[in-house]
This record gives structure tokens, sequence and C-alpha cells, in this order.
């Protein structure tokens, strides 16, 4: 590396990290940002002219590629064309958007509904927006990193407690002065652990300290109910979130992000997120398929019984062979590995014998707790997650993380 100043903090960090990849390239241990050359059904991938069963997948329904939305996409391209004429404050609303937050309030049992272009950023500036300076915001210790920087771009006073323990938090909200603005915020379902919040505990010591509650929901919308609708539904508990959030790029094939709440809480948002009035309105194609999707969950309601059996193939499979699927309930699973090269080589086993599966480590994770993040979807047949199971089984033995 030749850069002008060869020596200071930003180079010794580009080349740490240019380090680590060299080294995994080097050993044939690098799978991440491989192009997808063709989807073959929910279920599978064409990567590197080979077909491989995706077991990385956020499409847990398997809608990726459904006709219907599909069909809705191109339709509001062909009335709408492929962009907006800029931010949905000024000239970028279209009557899609309008259409889709409603379908949005509708689906999540809400007033209102607002949508942004990510996942992301809908997290950084919804909390931002919410809590100021002086107030409090209650994080658990392992919720996504969008959630993280929401807070710590809020200037709040940031406190972290220990992964789902209720009493943590308890200590935390009664530590904190009586008369300030409080917020806490969590996963539904954790991304890398798949294991599911305590909603009643939480909602009982939100009100009994006065605090709002944000829930992310990317990983339950289309997951949790019967219906799918997500985790208020699952906790038979309808309208005891304030500021319910989900993404628009997971259950829902296509991307963007969005908060449902009471009508006042959305025309505040609508009116101070930056993210909204600083930032280009979702493309019609994308609105439209988003809109159309939340629909298909409801009227194919045969999907989530299917991605709740093969969640529980999965997930006792792999329990059975004797890997540690942490306290997964959910279609993420992740394979516990230990340390970050076990990982990296477990993959490489599943990887060359057509299991498109992807490991975390540290920093994602603690150090020492390195997995497989294996997920399921309901476009899997059983017989092609026994295989799955059987490949990583036999790599699990191979590098000695099973016997
Ligand atoms: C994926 C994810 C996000 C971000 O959503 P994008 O739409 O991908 O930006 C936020 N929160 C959680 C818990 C996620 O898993």
């Amino acid at each position: 590396m030749d850069f002008h100043n060869t020596n200071d903090a930003v180079t010794r960090r580009i080349k740490a990290m240019t380090d680590r990849i060299h080294y995994l390239k080097t050993n044939d241990l690098y799978f991440y940002n491989q192009p997808v050359e063709e989807m073959m059904g929910g279920a599978k991938v064409r990567v590197r002219g080979r077909e491989m069963g995706m077991y990385a997948s956020y499409s847990y329904l398997g809608l990726v590629g459904h006709p219907r939305i599909n069909e809705a996409a191109k339709k509001a391209v062909d009335k709408f064309g492929t962009g907006t004429n800029g931010v949905r404050t000024l000239a970028g609303t279209l009557t899609i958007h309008n259409e889709l937050e409603e379908t949005i309030a509708n689906f999540k049992h809400e007033e209102a509904a607002i949508t942004y272009t990510s996942g992301y950023a809908t997290n950084l500036t919804v909390i931002s927006t919410m809590m100021g300076r002086g107030d409090y915001v209650f994080s658990d210790k392992i919720n996504h990193a969008s959630i993280v920087d929401g807070c710590l771009m809020s200037g709040a006073e940031f406190r972290r407690f220990r992964h789902k323990d209720m009493e943590h938090l308890e200590g935390l909200l009664k530590n904190a002065p009586a008369d300030v603005a409080k917020m806490v915020v969590a996963d539904s379902v954790f991304s890398m652990d798949g294991d599911i919040i305590d909603l009643p505990k939480m909602v009982e010591l939100c009100k009994k300290y006065n605090a709002w509650l944000m829930i992310d929901e990317a990983h339950s919308v289309g997951v949790l109910g019967e219906k799918g609708t997500g985790i208020e539904e699952y906790y038979n508990m309808y309208g005891a979130i304030d500021i319910k959030m989900g993404t628009l790029s997971k259950t829902i094939p296509s991307v963007g992000g969005y908060v449902a709440a009471k009508e006042d809480i959305i025309t505040y948002l609508r009116h101070a997120s930056r993210a909204y009035i600083f930032s280009a309105a979702l493309p019609p194609a994308q609105a439209a398929a988003a809109n159309e999707a939340f629909k298909v969950i409801l009227d194919e309601p045969w999907r989530i019984e299917r991605l709740n059996e093969n969640t529980k193939q999965f997930i006792g499979g792999l329990k059975s062979m004797g890997f540690d699927t942490m306290l997964t309930e959910t279609a993420i699973v992740p394979v516990l590995c230990g340390q970050d090269n076990v990982a990296f080589e477990m993959t490489r086993e599943a990887q060359h014998r057509d299991v498109f599966v992807l490991p975390v480590v540290s920093p994602a994770v603690q150090e020492g707790l390195a997995r497989l993040r294996a997920t399921v979807t309901a476009a899997h047949e059983p017989s092609e997650i026994e295989r799955a199971m059987d490949i990583i089984g036999e790599a699990g033995k191979k590098l000695g993380v099973i016997k």
C-alpha cells in the first residue's frame, strides 16, 4: 500500500482489514460478497456456475420472485417510471407510497405508518429524532447495529442491558432520573441468535417506569404469529408497542424500512425525521412490490405453516447431531463454531458441497461465539433441508465441532 501518509491511524486500519481479507482469500476461507448469477426458485441459487441450496436468505416466506409481487412492480414501472421527483416532503410522494403506508398500518394493526428507503436508515433516523440530549435510551446488548448507531447518534444517555436480562433492564430504568424521557429499544427476534424477546415483561417495565417502547421487527414479520403479522400477534398483545419498526428487505422482498405507530407519532416523524425529509422517496417498483407482499402474506398463510415446519426440522436435526444452536426458536439458526477460523472452515466445507451458508464472526458477535448463521425458509423442501444438514454435520465432524 502506498498512501500519502503511510502510518497514520487510518492507514493502519485499512492495512489490518486488507491483511485479514488477504489471509482468508489465500486460504480459500473467504465467501462474502459472492455474486448470485441466477435465482432458481426460493431455495436455490446459481453461484460460480453451480447450483447451490440457499441457507443464508432472509426471504423467510420465499416471496422473492412471487408472480403477484413481480407483476405489481412491473405495473408500477409502467405507470410511474423508475424514480421519483425527489424527497417525499416535496415532489417525491406518489399514490403508491400512501397506499403502501396504509397497507402497513393495517397489517400492523396501527393507526398509521411511515416508510424510509432502508431499514438501517429507519433506525438511525427514528431513534435520533425521538430521543435527544438528556434523554435515556435502553438497548439490549445484542441489538442490531442500526439500533446501536441510532442510539449513539441521538446523543441521549445510552444504557445497554444484558441480552434479554429484564432484571438488569429494570435496574437501569430505576437508576435513571424519574423526570427524563426514556425509551427501551430491542429486536423482536435477534438477528444473530434467532431468539425472541420477552415482550410482556418489557411492556410491564415500560409502563412502570414511563418509558417508550420501540421494537425492531426485521425478523418477526412473516415469521411470528399465525398470520405472520409479528411479535404483537405472537403474544396476543396488539397495541402494546409504541413504535413498531420493520424492514421491507427481508420477508418483504423489496427494500426500505417503516415505522407503524399512532397517527401523531407518524405525523411528527414525517415532519422531523431527517432520512424522510432529506433523502429521496422509495422507487415506485419497490413501493408497489412491498405493498403487494404484505397482501400475499395474508392471502397465503400456508407459507407460515411451511416455515414453522421447516424451522422445526432444521433446528431439531442440527441439535440431534450435537450442534449448539443457542436459544433460537425461529428461522435464524446459529450453528455455534467457537473461534472465527472454525466458522470460516465450516463455511468452506459447506460451500464446496453446494450449501450456501455464511459465517458470522467477531466483532459482529462476541469473540468465541463465531458461528454459521444459517436460515431456513418456506421455500425449502424437507429433503433439501435433510441434505444440507448432512453436509453441515459431516463438516462439523471433520472439524471437531461435533463428535
Ligand atoms: C436487516 C436489519 C435491519 C436493517 O434493515 P435493511 O432494510 O436491510 O437496511 C435493521 N434491523 C434488524 C434487526 C435487521 O436485521
